[in-house]
């Protein structure tokens, strides 16, 4: 067991500035109505430092800088950029802990997750695209005997990226490792919970990129996420957050007919088939780790297995075992290495599941365990932690239908293949699921059928950089990861010449 020291106190493995001000143009640059805003740690709820609560002005200043970068860095080569990428994930690695405990005291998550996921995950995404450019291959079509077609990939110039609080470095790193090997120049804003982390892993990458070629304005969504969307200066708006909020980008982008990516909500279903507990195997365990899942990373997870669906003969035996394994996942300060779950982003996002803990009770759903918020005690006592929680009930239960993103799972029983299929599918979102059976068939059929981007079958929370992710239905539009990515940050330029 390791705990690591708090940002502030001795030994901290990160210090904070009190004041962030917008990285634009390769500096520092206050923001131009001169308003900042607090940002707590969910930790210990209170105030760490004070961030730029910018405004269309100073969205305005980063497309500049953008706009000034974007001809220079469009114009190098694949190897140059994919060279730059690999010494960004190279610095990344050298400084792997500071991440993952800034991560930790900007968001509350554990840093377990942080220092095996999170941050080895974020690196990895800029080591792929920096290999992902240099294979793709442009094309050439004889079009008659004198004619030939010439295909071309050209950056799109200066591209808009908002992202979400619940892995801000991650969620970072899935925007600008392919913007940028697509030789595109950014202007990025993070979430007003978790503004941080991003400025303290631009100022241990600032040496490696040109100025203005990635520019950083934080502040809050309709103050400096709708100027940024809205821009007739950018040439694609790549979106991840709430459905509600994918529609309103969707419109901003459809006045400059833009491209959108979207990545938005869900409500997976994880489906257990008769066939898991036919044995109590190393198979039923790893079942019952995918079903505890559901309270990774506090359940603030865009694929959180937040509806678990169990075969009627194996339910109760089942969940017997789900419950016991639950009441064990350790709970406590997310700075510690033992800690398997940790605090809630925000105060906004706890109070919004303890009304969703009320909701599922008030509509009828048996409380198996959790259902209260926690008090660690001691310094944490003001910070934002839930018990992981499940409920059993049924699919047409608000707690079945919209998203909490919190420790919680509501656990409803089916009868036979057509019955999962049909409960798995009755939703209006379409990200992650999973499918757990001994039986290849039916996990291939129930994958298949499931309307889902992403279906893992007997395992759930991976995110290889080159499996492409993304949503069906109400959970977005577009993909991330993969090298399709970078046709997403490009044009095709078809050039016809005749010899
Ligand atoms: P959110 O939509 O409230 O905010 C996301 C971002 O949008 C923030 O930076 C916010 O400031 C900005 N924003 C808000 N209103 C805006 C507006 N009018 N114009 C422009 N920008 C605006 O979402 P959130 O609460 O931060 O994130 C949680 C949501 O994100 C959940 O629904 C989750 O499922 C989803 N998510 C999806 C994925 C995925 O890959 N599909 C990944 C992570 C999170």
């Amino acid at each position: 067991m390791t705990v690591y020291a708090q940002p502030g106190t001795e030994g901290a493995k990160v210090t904070f500035k009190s004041r962030y001000d917008n990285w634009i143009g390769g500096e520092w640059v206050a923001p131009v109505k001169g308003q900042y805003f607090e940002n707590p740690s969910p930790v210990n709820g209170k105030v760490f430092t004070e961030v730029a609560q910018s405004t269309a002005e100073d969205i305005e200043l980063a497309l500049d800088a953008a706009h000034k970068a974007a001809p220079a860095w469009g114009a190098t080569s694949p190897a140059e950029r994919g060279l730059v990428l690999s010494r960004i994930a190279d610095r990344l690695e050298e400084n792997l802990e500071t991440l993952a405990v800034a991560e930790t005291w900007e968001n509350g998550k554990p840093i377990r997750e942080c220092l095996a996921a999170d941050i080895p995950l974020a690196i990895d995404h800029f080591r792929y695209f920096a290999g992902a450019i240099r294979t793709q291959e442009g094309g050439i079509s004889e079009i008659d005997g004198d004619t030939v077609a010439y295909h071309f990939h050209e950056p799109l110039g200066v591209v808009g990226q908002i992202i979400p609080w619940n892995f801000p470095l991650l969620m970072a790193t899935w925007k600008l490792a392919p913007a940028l090997a697509a030789g595109n120049a950014i202007v990025i804003k993070p979430a007003e919970q978790t503004p941080t982390s991003i400025m303290v892993l631009i100022e241990l990458i600032a040496d490696l990129l040109p100025a203005g070629v990635v520019n950083v304005v934080n502040g809050f969504g309709a103050e400096a996420g709708a100027p940024l969307a809205s821009s007739p200066r950018i040439s694609k708006i790549a979106f991840t957050g709430e459905t509600t909020t994918g529609r309103l980008i969707m419109q901003y982008a459809s006045q400059n007919l833009i491209p959108v990516t979207l990545e938005l909500g869900g409500k997976s279903p994880n489906i257990f088939f008769a066939d898991v507990a036919e044995q109590k195997d190393s198979f039923y365990e790893k079942a019952l780790e995918g079903f505890a899942m559901f309270a990774l990373n506090q359940g603030e997870v865009c694929t959180c297995p937040s509806r678990a669906l169990i075969d009627s003969s194996i339910i109760d035996g089942f969940l017997d075992d789900a419950v016991a394994r639950t009441k064990k996942v350790v709970q406590g300060n997310p700075l510690d290495t033992d800690t398997q779950v940790g605090a809630q982003a925000s105060n906004d996002q706890l109070q919004k599941i303890l009304s969703y803990l009320d909701i599922g009770r008030q509509e009828g759903a048996e409380v198996l365990t959790g259902g209260e918020q926690v008090d660690l005690g001691g310094d944490l006592s003001e910070g934002f932690y839930v018990a992981p929680t499940i409920f059993r009930g049924n699919n047409s239960m608000r707690i079945f239908q919209e998203e909490i993103f919190g420790p919680v799972v509501s656990v409803a029983e089916f009868s036979g293949f057509d019955q999962a299929m049909e409960i798995a599918n009755d939703t209006l979102y379409g990200l992650g699921s999973g499918v757990w059976s001994r039986n290849g068939n039916t996990a291939y059929r129930a994958g298949r059928a499931i309307q889902a981007g992403r279906v893992w079958t007997n395992c759930y929370h991976q995110y290889p950089a080159h499996s492409a992710f993304g949503g069906y239905k109400n959970s977005g539009i577009g993909r991330e990861n993969h090298k399709m990515m970078l046709d997403h940050y490009q044009q095709t330029k078809n050039l016809l010449v005749s010899y």
